[in-house]
């Protein structure tokens, strides 16, 4: 691999004990092709992207080869899914490469996923099909570009495989980047374990990478606790504010660094409805649109659980601590919602009946069918020119007298703003995005590569998703939903 010069691995979590972690290469794979690197990320992360096109690169991308520097690791961790306690998940199909330090100085692990079995790997092949790579490198980077705390897609290398799912699909890599890949999950598979070593190790470790300001609290698990709610409540926020469903919110899908992870049955939402479920696997709606801020309130209950023998000598105290902190969640979500939908509605100053009008808009909107994302842009444009409101209007397919009732309010509430409408409308612009992953634009963009080895819809599709607040000519029917007769959309986890 002498062609692979400096790639400068710092493998921190290879350094924790050995009962961490699985040491093993990922499984070559026959053909390795790479259809996608992301240039950009790579020279933020400080690595050379022609040196990762190049042939070795592209060994490494596919775990054909190990870089020099890099010690290979699957992280062991546990999880409630769909509510139910599994002690043992752990990287089933993703191999941790190692560990760099990027141009902004944030550690960020280099994970290779579809890279083979591991011993975490249960029933799975641990492999990935093209498609779902696809998928997640589309998501990602759109949640990225749309400002929201995620873990990023590097490259992804199609393997010349095949996997078996239902049926044949061609297989493929994806490379990500996070800047950790440590989750709830991770703490309970010690805590399960009675392993209060391991806890302490694997807090002071996420505190040093993460939280630092932590160390020098007077309580640091405990100011480990509150920052990762913090985190979480406004992620989550932040997800509710674009429309975003990630589907399967399970313990082990929670971030400790409050990233959004995992990107199997996740969905954008068309029109406005806060029981959207988009997971085929998701039968009850646990992980419905408007459940996501319970659920993620129910995940950090379980974390403060994995925290109870670091919060405290005495058990009673440890309890009380972990339930004081878990109660500081609501409020701050409720203020990162808040904040971000006075933006949404432009709105740069706060009066009290501020998220009743947000509120009574998303009511509307429900009842109309009115589309989530394309309402707050046209709402931009509608606060520059009153005439604008027909396009406004014109997305509430079922009564549009709502509507008119509620414009008049925003308007009245609009009037004790110091913005002119020019300023309102750039500033509703920067908060409400026009290009969103469609659905069935991402499904396009899968089958053309999956199907026909055409790349062309899903690289078009990335460059439109790459500026989602900067309208251009031309992409209109990207900013489109998809048509009514495409029917429901489902979504897959596993694939
Ligand atoms: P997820 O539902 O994507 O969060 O995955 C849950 C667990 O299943 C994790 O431990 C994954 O590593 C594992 N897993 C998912 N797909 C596969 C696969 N194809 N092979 C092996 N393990 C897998
Ligand atoms: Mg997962
Ligand atoms: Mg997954």
């Amino acid at each position: 691999m002498d062609t692979l010069p400096g790639l400068p691995f710092d493998n921190s979590y290879a350094r924790l004990p050995e009962r961490f972690y699985a040491r093993l290469s990922p499984t070559p794979v026959a053909a390795p092709r790479l259809v996608k690197l992301n240039r950009a990320l790579a020279l933020q992360l400080g690595l050379d992207p022609e040196v990762l096109a190049s042939p070795d690169g592209v060994a490494m991308l596919a775990g054909n080869k190990v870089a020099p520097g890099s010690e290979p690791i699957a992280l062991a961790y546990a999880g409630h899914q769909f509510g139910n306690f599994v002690p043992q998940l752990g990287d089933g199909r993703a191999i941790l490469l190692g560990e760099v330090v990027d141009r902004d100085g944030v550690r960020r692990d280099i994970q290779l996923k579809g890279s083979g079995p591991t011993p975490f790997s249960r029933s799975g092949d641990g492999r990935a099909a093209v498609g779902p790579v696809l998928r997640e490198y589309i998501v990602s980077e759109a949640m990225a570009a749309l400002g929201i705390p995620t873990t990023r897609s590097l490259a992804a290398v199609t393997t010349g495989e095949p996997i078996w799912r239902d049926g044949e699909l061609p297989g493929a890599v994806l490379t990500r980047v996070a800047s950790s890949h440590i989750r709830v999950g991770t703490f309970q598979f010690f805590a399960a374990r009675r392993d209060t070593e391991a806890l302490r190790l694997l807090a002071d470790h996420v505190i040093a990478r993460h939280y630092p300001e932590a160390r020098e609290a007077a309580e640091p698990y405990r100011a480990l606790f509150e920052a990762v709610i913090g985190r979480q409540a406004a992620l989550v926020a932040k997800w509710l504010l674009v429309g975003f469903i990630h589907g399967v919110m399970n313990t082990d899908n929670c971030s400790v660094a409050g990233e959004t992870i995992d990107y199997g049955p996740c969905a954008f939402m068309d029109a406005y409805n806060p029981e959207t479920v988009f997971s085929s696997i998701d039968q009850q709606g646990r992980y419905a649109y408007a459940h996501q801020p319970s659920i993620a309130h129910w995940n950090l209950a379980r974390f403060g659980e994995t925290l109870l023998p670091l919060l405290a000598e005495d058990n009673d105290r440890a309890l009380a601590i972990a339930n004081e902190t878990l109660g500081t969640f609501r409020d701050r979500y409720v203020a990162a919602l808040i904040g971000g939908l006075r933006q949404k509605l432009g709105l740069s100053t706060e009066e009290e009946g501020d998220a009743a009008l947000a509120q009574d808009l998303l009511n509307a909107m429900t009842d109309g069918q009115a589309d989530f994302t394309l309402t707050f842009r046209r709402l931009g444009d509608a606060a520059a020119d009153p005439l604008a409101d027909a396009g406004v209007r014109g997305l509430f397919t079922n009564k549009p007298e709502a509507f008119d009732a509620w414009i008049g309010r925003w308007r009245e509430r609009l009037t004790h703003e110091p913005r002119d409408g020019a300023e309102r409308r750039a500033a509703m612009h920067a908060a409400n995005p026009l290009y969103i992953p469609r659905n069935h634009r991402v499904e396009q963009a899968l089958s053309a590569a999956a199907e026909h080895e055409d790349y062309a819809p899903f690289e078009e599709l990335l460059a439109v998703l790459a500026k989602p607040y900067e309208e251009r000519p031309g992409l209109e029917a990207y900013a489109e939903p998809a048509p009514p007769d495409q029917g429901i959309y489902r979504t897959f986890c596993g694939t």
